[in-house]
């Protein structure tokens, strides 16, 4: 039996999530989970100056929110912890050693400036602009000089020359650099302070991650990623790089903007299962057409069917979702999700007959306010367009259906039938001004259940309103 696999997400604190990040952490998520593999979380806060306590507990409560939760990460720490890369800087060190005994690597002296110079003169001489290999075989007095005169290095990469580095990307397929087009590149900052991809690389290796999923913008860090593990004699994951997710306006979603943030999403009153239904078709073409329970999410993940082409993120879809996700919710989780919408003074009876009436009509908790006045309250006056449907009808029309209501009570069938026998009319002809005189609107809930949720003086003093008068 092969050993189940490991899959991980690594979130920098440095803005709340977005819906690029969640679908990352999902994929990352489903794709453990459909292997009996494991789900680990890593927190990239290296990047002292813009990482943030309070972003990183954003974050964590986002994924807890979407239920990605892990099985190894912040308050779940294992033997292949610490999980926050603040807390392994020791490992680090370490790995640097190691790194510098194989040789693979040597002190760079160069400054700011004269990087900088090199890079214009490549530049205008038509090239990449690539470490010239200035300090690649710097001799001990030379080192010393530099060292005499204060300056502090940093510590870059021998890329071996001529050389391919050849990867298969879990996505993309089969990809090949030469080493030629990688030019030695740093690993530790001249202030000692590790580089972003050495340790998302190391700590990939040494917490066992078997498959990364990730976003196409690391894609050129791969090769370098590679190098460096195999110098190390560390196995490297398999990679996978996820096209980017685009807003509406074609630019990528970031999270330092803010749009379509989860906590945005969160705050608006979307359900977790539609955020996870909607992203488990962006960029992924293996899911069935309707509806996917959490739980079965896992199954319905195919990586083979992660396309490459940037996927759009499109609110009219996760508005669908979210539709489907309503509609599914318990009465409990319902009365809970509309309570934020709702007046204190709805007593508990009310609640419920709210969601049992709305729940299969409202996107967000807010657009069942409107039902509360046609329940439990007053229908204000006519707006012109649905007076004119009910004057049309005429009052004995509103006659014939009182005197229904009275025959067959609030069965809606049995009134609509009784109603068709009394006036001849059916369809929209007979339902849409009863709708209208029931509840002030002309779209809504289906009516059988209005029906029976509003107390029948209710539906017969609305049905009198339009009664009086000559037809
Ligand atoms: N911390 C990195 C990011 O947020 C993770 C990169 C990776 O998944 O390898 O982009
Ligand atoms: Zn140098």
């Amino acid at each position: 039996m092969p050993s189940p696999i490991t899959t991980r997400y690594a979130p920098s604190p440095t803005g709340r999530m977005h819906l690029g990040n969640a679908r990352t952490a999902l994929f990352n998520y489903l794709l453990a989970k459909a292997q009996g593999g494991r789900f680990v979380l890593r927190v990239e806060d290296t990047d002292l100056e813009r990482g943030s306590e309070a972003f990183l507990e954003s974050q964590l409560a986002d994924l807890r929110w979407l239920g990605l939760d892990w099985e190894a990460g912040p308050g779940k720490e294992d033997e292949r912890g610490p999980y926050r890369q603040s807390a392994r800087g020791g490992l680090y060190e370490d790995h640097y050693r190691r790194l510098v005994g194989t040789g693979s690597t040597y002190p760079c002296y160069c400054s700011a400036t004269e990087l900088e110079v090199s890079r214009r003169t490549q530049l205008a001489a038509g090239q990449p602009p690539r470490y010239a290999g200035t300090c690649r075989e710097l001799n001990a007095i030379e080192r010393a000089r530099h060292e005499a005169a204060g300056r502090r290095p940093t510590l870059r990469f021998r890329v071996p020359p001529g050389r391919r580095v050849a990867f298969d990307d879990l996505v993309r397929g089969p990809q090949e650099v030469s080493t030629e087009e990688i030019g030695d590149f740093v690993v530790r900052r001249a202030d000692g302070v590790p580089v972003f991809f050495f340790c998302n690389a190391l700590d990939d290796a040494l917490m066992g991650v078997t498959h990364v999923l990730r976003g196409e913008d690391h894609l050129t860090n791969t090769p370098r990623q590679l190098l460096l593990l195999e110098a190390l004699g560390l196995a490297p994951p398999a990679y996978g790089h996820l096209p980017m997710l685009l807003g509406a306006d074609g630019a990528p979603l970031s999270k330092r903007r803010g749009s379509a943030s989860v906590g945005d999403l969160r705050a608006a009153g979307y359900l977790p299962a539609a955020v996870t239904n909607y992203l488990l078709r962006l960029g992924h073409a293996g899911a069935p057409d309707d509806w996917v329970d959490p739980a079965a999410q896992s199954g319905a993940f195919r990586l083979d069917r992660v396309g490459r082409a940037p996927a759009h993120f499109d609110e009219v879809q996760l508005q669908h979702w979210q539709r489907e996700a309503v509609k599914r919710l318990d009465p409990a989780a319902l009365e809970a999700w509309l309570a934020p919408a709702l007046p204190d003074s709805l007593g508990a009876r009310e609640r419920g007959l709210l969601g049992a009436t709305v729940s299969h009509n409202v996107v967000f908790p807010c657009d069942a306010l409107p039902w509360v006045e046609v329940l439990f309250g007053e229908l204000p006056p006519l707006p012109d367009d649905l007076a004119q449907v009910v004057e049309r009808a005429g009052p004995g029309f509103f006659r014939a259906a009182l005197a229904a209501l009275e025959a067959t009570g609030p069965d809606l069938a049995a009134l609509a039938r009784e109603v068709r026998q009394r006036t001849g009319r059916k369809g929209a002809e007979l339902f849409m001004p009863l709708r209208i005189a029931l509840t002030g609107r002309g779209d809504g809930p289906e009516l059988g259940p209005l029906l029976g949720a509003l107390p029948p003086s209710t539906l017969r003093h609305r049905l009198a309103v339009h009664a009086g008068g000559r037809d």
